[in-house]
This record gives structure tokens, sequence and C-alpha cells, in this order.
């Protein structure tokens, strides 16, 4: 009956339609359906299905919205209907303006919410080996090309759908070693070049290619009003988790978005429930919450769009769906549990289709809605931002609690900034000038200042960056400067509940960005910046050579490219007097030679460094710093903070190159380094052994993916990447090349792994008095930071500080704290930089930070003829933090270097 009436529907449709050519299924072109048992298509093959779909239908377009990391175009397509596609750029212009709402009273906004069409953003494989839900995108632009039944013409008529394989890279590298392999894991390298899985950490800083295109097709090109981010993780013994999401959400966000979440997700789960499709949960099912800022769907809520993210179950090999005790019992968050079975990845296939359609169907019936919403937004948000206004935060009704009544509510001292004002004249303007362009990747308006201007007290240079608060992207520009509060978030038996991800982030913070709130309305001469140039630098004649500054970025970048080029690089050892200014120790000074002031000019246009020129050599002593060989190790299948430690480094003209566990272990390490830098590998000797074994990895199936995966490194060195440290194999080469004048460099909890195996007189960890007066470890309510930022006191004179600025923070998360102890024989440890003593927390979430006071987050050991350098905090979390990065670049560059 069911089936008759669906096809009935299905005639009727095509006698109405103009006839469209045949449109070649998935099934035809790869000889298997999508979702089929033991198949994954590869990325190759969607490019190639996506462009017989673009010839064969005229309801799909593609586009190439930027390289991959590897260097593979990466397509987006456009779906709609024929009518809508040819007139797709008025469209998109109508999102546009309904977005960003300056202009547009209620009227017109009417007006364009009825002419325009609702723009829908899809992607799926992000995660590459979540694989099922990469493959489902093949099979919506399928069905939305063929079908003609009434649902899929109204989708068509009132949608613009974008659908985007968002790491097509990782796609190619898993199907291909899936289908030579039949494993899904077990890649030699992470899944997207550099960050792997933290490709979804990277929204707000937009460090990576496929971050910057995603980033500017959702909020400088197409303003999509709801965006859906497919995954693949299901809470164990269910299908798929939809939301709405857990608390927090983000004060910043505005409740529309919130509302937004819920009716979507009620949409959908309510479509699941009609077909019948049992093993759907939300909400408390997961940890995924609204708070955090930098993941594809969560940046969007700092945007006014709808992010939904599904997680979903499948594997490309029938697995078996084991259906918990503790899930048996329908419940609100769960009413339909699923039975024990046999899963196939068609059936994830159908139900991903089903959550595409939901969202699709929601948009087609409320298409004005959607564009209308997104103006109010937009509206609400300038109107915020140009009168005052109180964000009620925890930090508010904390201070409203304390004064027991409501004025904090009305204060003017406490309101929210009206603007935020970078001066032109600071220390680390590389700094400035990537904070800006991070902005503007995710579509902030921000402007510059063509003259000096004044603001209240305050009086800035021409060249000033001002980002105005009254615009529609308000909620972001915020949360980018401002510290997040995150509410206390506590279990029954009082101990903390671990947010989603980071509880603190604040990006101004991280990169150590001098800014200004302003808290009245501006008057200075504004234009605005679409691109983040260089402003070149100064440079002045010299016969001897030239100064330049240590404390800007890209200091090290010019220091990196002249040491390539051959020539002599050094840092002041003191504070100097020359040319009637004194420069502070770490001045870097780069002696002249045959065509030095041509290079220093190319330079200084280059990275946006003033060089002062000099007619003698500085009178102070100096240091030599040579061109580092720097190892960076690395184990077999990636790791994350090494991926972006090599992503900074590169960034910044170093170049790393990676170590594995082989070449450590053959010992002679001098011979090709001076710098190794651990953020994985070390044995963590706490730990058993168990979890100390090699990589359990068959040499048949090394040759099989060295035969099967894209060319995009060299494969030849799998095997390598197998062995695993042990005390027995790296101990004894490490300690004889740090003890013969290497730099060793170990982060977060290879700080601790080092400390362990080196017996270093240092003491990890915070403590309390326990039973008899004995020290025992804190437990998770008396000291608890879930990835927060945390006030940083660099030690003055030391040249692991140099150019590091006096307001530092730090990302603290599963970092060790340090206390030097005297009870060794392995030499004493010099603190670099110690955790404040007090107002310890920057941004985030801070449970006994009285714990941190004054303790040690940075230790320089010298050991033998070479140096340690043990950082706590992540000082290259994520790509974020310049501010930090600089005292790691000065262990790798000041480690191997010798005074003269
Ligand atoms: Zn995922």
């Amino acid at each position: 009956m069911h089936l008759s009436l669906a096809l009935g529907a299905t005639a009727l449709a095509l006698s109405v339609l103009p006839a469209q050519r045949r449109i070649t299924s998935p099934k035809l072109a790869f000889g298997k359906k999508v979702g089929a048992d033991k198949f994954l298509a590869n990325y190759t093959q969607l490019t190639s299905y996506w462009k017989t779909l673009e010839a064969e239908s005229d309801r799909m377009t593609l586009e190439e919205i930027g390289k991959t990391s590897y260097g593979q175009p990466m397509l987006m397509a456009i779906v709609s209907s024929p009518a809508n596609l040819k007139k797709r750029q008025r469209y998109r212009k109508i999102a546009e303006r309904l977005c960003h709402a300056r202009g547009i009273d209620r009227l017109m906004a009417d007006q364009l919410a009825d002419e325009g069409r609702a723009v829908i953003w899809i992607d799926a494989g992000m995660h590459a080996t979540e694989s099922v839900a990469a493959q489902n995108i093949i099979e919506l632009t399928y069905r939305m090309c063929s079908r003609n039944d009434a649902e899929t013409r109204r989708i068509l008529d009132n949608v613009i759908l974008l659908v985007c394989p968002a790491n097509p890279d990782g796609m190619e590298m898993v199907a291909n070693a899936y289908m030579a392999t039949g494993r899904v894991g077990g890649l030699p390298v992470l899944y997207q070049r550099y960050v792997g899985h933290d490709n979804n950490r990277d929204f707000y800083a937009s460090n990576q290619k496929e971050t910057r295109a995603i980033n500017r097709m959702l909020y400088r090109r197409w303003f999509p009003q709801i965006i859906y981010n497919h995954h693949q993780s299901a809470p164990r013994g269910t299908v798929i988790f939809t939301p709405p999401f857990r608390d927090p959400f983000n004060y910043n966000v505005d409740p529309r978005v919130v509302r937004g979440i819920e009716i979507v997700s009620a949409h959908m789960t309510h479509r699941f429930a009609r077909e019948n499709k049992p093993g759907v949960i939300s909400r408390t099912g997961a940890p995924y919450s609204t708070w955090w800022n930098g993941g594809l769907r969560t940046t969007t809520y700092f945007h006014n769009m709808i992010g939904i993210l599904t997680e979903s179950f499948g594997h490309p090999t029938p697995r078996k769906l084991t259906q918990a005790l503790n899930r048996r019992l329908p419940y609100g968050d769960y009413p339909m549990p699923v039975a024990t079975q046999t899963w196939h990845a068609r059936q994830t296939i159908e139900y991903l289709q089903t959550a595409n359609l939901a969202i699709l169907d929601y948009a087609s019936r409320y298409r004005k809605e959607l564009l209308f919403d997104i103006w109010q937004m937009g509206k609400a948000a300038i109107a915020k931002g140009r009168k005052d206004h109180w964000t009620v935060t925890p930090r508010l009704v904390a201070e409203a609690k304390k004064r027991k009544d409501n004025t904090a509510f009305t204060d003017p001292e406490l309101r929210d900034a009206r603007a935020y004002v970078l001066p032109a004249d600071q220390l680390d303007l590389t700094a400035v000038r990537r904070f800006i362009d991070r902005l503007v990747a995710c579509g902030v308006e921000v402007h510059r200042a063509s003259a000096d201007f004044g603001a209240g007290f305050a009086r800035f240079p021409k060249g000033s960056w001002v980002v105005l608060c009254d615009q529609a992207f308000r909620a972001h520009v915020r949360d980018m400067f401002e510290p997040q509060w995150h509410p206390d978030d506590l279990g029954n038996g009082g101990e903390p509940v671990r947010p989603y991800d980071s509880a603190g982030w604040t990006l101004a913070m991280q990169m150590g960005v001098q800014f200004d709130r302003v808290y009245d309305r501006i008057q200075a001469k504004l234009e605005r910046v679409e691109d983040v140039g260089v402003d070149a630098g100064s440079v002045t004649d010299g016969s001897a050579g030239w100064l330049f500054t240590h404390y800007d970025g890209g200091s090290y970048r010019a220091m990196n490219h002249l040491l390539s080029l051959g020539d002599r690089v050094h840092w002041l050892r003191s504070r100097t007097r020359i040319g009637g200014r004194a420069w502070p120790a770490g001045t870097c000074f780069v002696e002249n030679r045959a065509g030095g002031a041509r290079r220093v000019r190319d330079l200084a246009k280059r990275f946006g460094v003033s060089f002062t020129g000099i007619l003698k050599r500085p009178p102070s002593k100096l240091l030599e710093i040579r061109r580092p060989r720097i190892g960076l190790f690395d184990v077999f299948g990636g790791n994350m903070p090494t991926g972006w430690t090599q992503f900074v480094l590169q960034e910044f003209g170093f170049t790393p190159k990676l170590v594995f566990g082989k070449r450590v272990a053959e010992g002679d390490l001098r011979k090709d380094f001076d710098v190794l830098l651990f953020c994985t590998g070390l044995p963590n000797l706490s730990q058993r052994p168990r979890s100390r074994r090699p990589v359990r990895i068959s040499d048949a199936t090394i040759e099989k993916l060295q035969k099967a995966l894209p060319a995009f490194e060299d494969w030849s060195n799998i095997s390598d990447r197998r062995v695993v440290l042990t005390k027995s194999n790296a101990l004894a080469p490490l300690e004889k090349f740090v003890s013969g004048g290497g730099t060793l460099i170990a982060i977060g909890g290879q700080a601790s792994a080092a400390i362990r195996m080196f017996d270093f007189p240092v003491r990890t960890g915070t403590f309390v008095d326990g039973d008899g007066g004995k020290p025992r470890a804190t437990n998770r309510s008396e000291f608890f930071i879930p990835g927060s930022l945390v006030r940083l006191a660099p030690a003055k004179g030391l040249m692991l500080t140099w150019g590091v600025q006096r307001n530092l923070v730090g990302m603290f998360r599963r970092s060790p704290v340090f206390e030097a102890t005297e009870d060794s024989s392995q030499g004493s440890a010099q603190v670099a930089v110690r955790y404040t003593k007090k107002d310890t927390l920057a941004s985030g979430w801070a449970i006994g930070t009285n714990h941190l006071h004054g303790k040690a987050a940075v230790l320089s050991m010298s050991f033998g003829a070479g140096n340690v350098f043990l950082f706590g905090p992540d000082m290259l979390y994520r790509g974020q933090p310049d501010a930090t990065f600089k005292l790691v670049f000065n262990a790798i560059l000041g480690g191997p270097a010798r005074a003269e």
C-alpha cells in the first residue's frame, strides 16, 4: 500500500516535469551501492561521480573552493532547481544582506526573505575514519538530482543546498587503505596532513587550508542559515546522536540559535520516529554542548547560524550493534531503543538520508522564516553593539550576588565594550596581523584608522585596527576578545563535569595582542580591511649590520630566513645602548656581508620587521645562533600535538624533520640533530608496560598500505614508524645526545615522561596534606582545570623569555605542574616561567588555582654540554598562542647557541 502510493506520486511528478536526462546511479558508477558491505568510494571516485552528475543534471553545479593540505582540489556541490541555480548569485546576495543585516529595515527584510531561498550547508567526512558518514553525501546528491517526488521538488524549489566533503585527503587515504587491508583505522599518518581529528578544532583560528576554504563559504560567501556537520561516533548501543545539546550554552550566542537548534532537531527526531527508525538519542546521551567555539558546527553559533551535528553508528564491514541494558528502557532523550542486531553500512546511509531530508524539508517549509530570523539576529547584535549593554556572564551574576542588588547589571563600569582597538604601535605586529586575519577569515568586519584618533582618554595612531561591536557577528567578536567565564557545572556529588572541549580560549589573549576596550562611539576615519597585508618595516643604513626586535613574531621568520642564506645572526646578551638608544637583551643582530642591505630590505617588506643599521659591532656580549637541525619525534599513526608543532614551526620558517623510533634507537643523534622535540613518544614509566608494546601491524599489511595509499607522503619508511621508545632503547641514546651538546624539548605530558626517564630533580603534580600529614595527590573536586587560560609570569633576564611579553597566558590542559627539588644527581632546574600568585585564571574554568600559585610552568636545565627544556602548558595549543610560541622558538634557537 505504502509502496504503490509512493510510486503514484513519482509517476505524477514525472508527468509535469520537463524530461531530465537519465541520471547515473552510484551503483552504475562504482559497481556498488553507496554503503554496500565492504565498500568505500574514495575522493577520486566521488569527484568523478559528481562530475557525471553535473553533466547529466541541471540541478547541480560544482565549485572548487580551495586546495587541500596535500594539494587536491576541494569541491563543493551547489544543488537546487534549475531556475534557482541560474539566479544563484542573486540568492547568495540576499542571504548575505540578511545575515549582515546592516541597513536593512523590517520591511526590506520581509521582502528579501520572501524573495530569497534558504541556504543549507551539509558536509561530511571531516573525521575520515568515520568513513560511512562521508559516503552519505554521494547518496544525497544522487537523490536530489534523480528524484521527482513532491518533497524533492519542494526542496529544490525553496532551498539552495551546499554539499561539501570536508576532508578530501582523509577520504582518499582511508578509502584506499580500507579497500586494500579491510581496516578503516591503521593509517601510518593523521587523516588530515597536520592535525588529524583536530581539523574540527580549528574553526576560529583558520590555520588549516580546509578550514579556511569552509569558513570562506560559510561566513564570507554563502551565509547558510543551517549547517549540518556529519560525524560517526554514536553513543554506545545507539544508532545516532542528534541535538539538542546539553548545557551549558554560550551566553554570547543569540537565544534564537538555541531555539533554532531545538526546532530543527525536533523535526529530525520526529522524522526518524515517523519512519520507524529506532536508536536515536539526544541531549544527555552525549557530552556535546554549545559552550565551545572552534568546531565547524560550533563556530556557526557565534554567527547566528543553526549548527547541527549528528554522530551515527556504522562500519563498512558489518558489525554487531549491541543494545546495552542501561539503554533498554525508553526515556525522554531516547524514546525508541534499538534492538541488538548485525548492522550494515547501508542502514547508516538510510538513517543519514532521513536526517538530511528532515533538515531540507524543514528549510523548504520555513524558508522565509529562516531568512527573516537570521536578519533579526543580526539586527539584534548590531543594536547591542551600538548602545550600552550588559552581557550576563557568571562573573556579572557573582558581582550582583556580592552587592545583594541589581546595580551590577546597569553599572557603567561593567558594561560591554562597543569597540576593540588594536594600536598600531605595539611590540608584536605580526601577531596583530595574524589575529586580524583570523577575524576576517571568519567574516568579522575589521577597520583601520587612516588618521590618528582619540577615544575616551586614549589616543591611537594612524594604522590602528578597530573592531566595532555593532555588527552581525558581534558574538564572535566578543568571544575572540573577552574571557570565557564558564559556569560552574557540578555533578550530584559536587565533582566538576568535564566540558565537551576547552572551557576558555580567548584568542586575543593567546596571541598576546594588545587592545583597548572603547565604551563610547568612536569618531575616526576608518577603512574596511578585506585582506590583511604586511606594512613594510623600515631599514636604515649600517656598515656593521642591523639590529632588529626579538618581540615581533616576524623576527623569527627573518632570523630563519637569514640563517638559511648563511647570514650570521646573534642575540644581544644584555641590555645595551647603541646609537643613543637602549636595546633590550635578546635584540637580534645580523652582520653585514655582501648584498646584506638588499636582503634586509627584502625581509622588511616580506615580514614587516624594521632593521636599524649600525656602524660598529654591538659592544655587549653576543649569542650566535645557528640554523638548527630539528628532529620532531613522531609515531606510527601520527600525533596531533606533533602535527600542530610541525605546522607552527613551518609557519615561522623552521624546517623540522620528523624522527621515528627506529632512528632514536640507532643512537649517534648528534650526527643529524641539534634539537629533539617531543610532543609524544617518550616512554611513560608510570604506565604498565603493556601500553608500550610495539605497534602491531604486519609486514604484509604495510606492503599493502604502501601500494594503496595515494602519493601524499613518502611511504617507504612506514616500518621505521613502528618502533616504540622504551627506557631500554631510548634512555642511553638521548642521554648521550643531550650530554654531548644537544637540546631536548618536551611539552606537556612528555615533560613528565622526561623527568621520570632522566630522573630529573623535579616533582610533578598537585598535592594536599593527606592522612597523617603525608601528601596525597589532589582529586578532581580539589583541583580541576579543563582547558583554560592561566596567567604566567616569565622570569626576567633569561634567554628563554627574551622577546616574550610580561602579560602572558598559557593554555592549561592536562598540564604537569612542576616543583624543583634538590634530591637528585642530575643537576638543578632553573624556573623560566611560573604561574602567577594571584588572579591565575585568565579565561575558562578552574577549581583550586591556589595549587598553581607560584609553581613552575617552564623549566630549563643544563645537562652535560646540552640543555633540556620542559614546558607544562600547551605552548603551541592548536597553532593559536603566538605569545607562547616564542618560548619554544627561543629554546630551539637558543638551546644549541654558544656564547661568544
Ligand atoms: Zn567526528
